[in-house]
């Protein structure tokens, strides 16, 4: 297990918290993690704001945010590349589709900070308290009060993901009467360009396939706690079915693997003015880029 930093945003807008893997030629690779941002205008924050784009294709937004909101990665170029492919959202520069997910959800809020400032007015909670079921108001300091979850600086963090599931998925050949247990996932952590290719079947409030299909893609290989590989050839027919099987106790472990990635905590908790108890709730983007 990682000692993570965990630091505010403010202290750490131009460091990613994992990075991208930059292939070279070669076939060597390196991670950047130096990103610098750039002034925003308003017609681009208009297209920023169109919210039909960002609910018909809720990940091709949050890379057309970020090529507009980022200059460079390191000596990459991306919004010059962005301009040269004439600002086509199904153009976007190549180096945004190989971001961290979760990389790209903090691109957002360290480019609003940059553009916006830290301070965000108005944000309405309701209390979870059934008694008391009344609105607060907030305001939100996102420099100081947003922390990240962050690799030490000169540490790259393992981007192949391990996991051994409570129960596994469960499979029977036809040469064998007992059916096999795959317990051993190993993954590569998912970048935008995933959730881009999958974002059909991505709901806000139904979940549908899109997880599983994006675990799918990340699948470098699944075995039993024996070391048998479960056949790659029949994995890729399988497919997000095999993750759909999966048990609830298997869902809540490859869940916990991911809340491990480095990524920006978005949690926050207030006190309610009525009622004094605590309220936590997620800082959502839809905060950001005010018009
Ligand atoms: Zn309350």
């Amino acid at each position: 297990m990682y000692n993570f930093n965990h630091v505010s945003i403010g202290s750490c807008l131009n460091t990613l918290p994992i990075g991208i893997e930059i292939s070279n030629q070669d076939k060597t690779s390196y991670i950047e993690r130096r990103v610098t941002y750039r002034k925003l205008n308003r017609e681009e924050i208009k297209k920023i704001k169109d919210r039909k784009l960002a609910a018909n294709h809720p990940f091709k937004w949050i890379g057309m945010v970020i090529s507009y909101l980022v200059d460079s990665f390191g000596d990459i170029p991306v919004y010059d590349e962005y301009a040269k492919n004439g600002f086509d959202i199904n153009k976007l520069p190549e180096i945004v589709s190989e971001i961290p997910a979760s990389d790209s959800n903090f691109i957002l809020f360290a480019g609003h900070i940059f553009n916006f400032g830290s301070k965000i007015k108005d944000v309405k909670v309701k209390c979870r308290n059934t008694l008391c079921d009344r609105e607060s108001t907030f305001e939100l300091d996102l420099s100081n009060e947003l922390m990240v979850f962050t690799v030490p600086d000169k540490l790259d963090f393992n981007r192949i993901l391990e996991v051994t599931l409570p129960t596994g998925y469960k499979f029977v050949s036809s040469e064998e009467s007992d059916p096999s247990l795959y317990r051993v996932f190993k993954f590569r952590i998912p970048v935008l360009g995933d959730a881009i290719k999958q974002e059909r079947w991505y709901q806000p409030n139904d979940q549908g396939s899109f997880h599983e299909r994006i675990y799918a893609d990340c699948t470098l290989s699944v075995e039993t706690t024996d070391g048998l590989e479960f056949p790659p050839e029949r994995l890729a027919l399988i497919g997000p079915s095999m993750y759909l099987k999966l048990e609830a106790d298997d869902n809540a472990e490859l869940e916990n693997i991911m809340n491990e990635i480095p990524r920006i905590d978005t949690r926050l908790t207030k006190i309610c003015w009525n009622c004094s108890e605590d309220i936590s709730f997620f800082v959502s983007t839809i905060y950001l880029f005010p018009s």
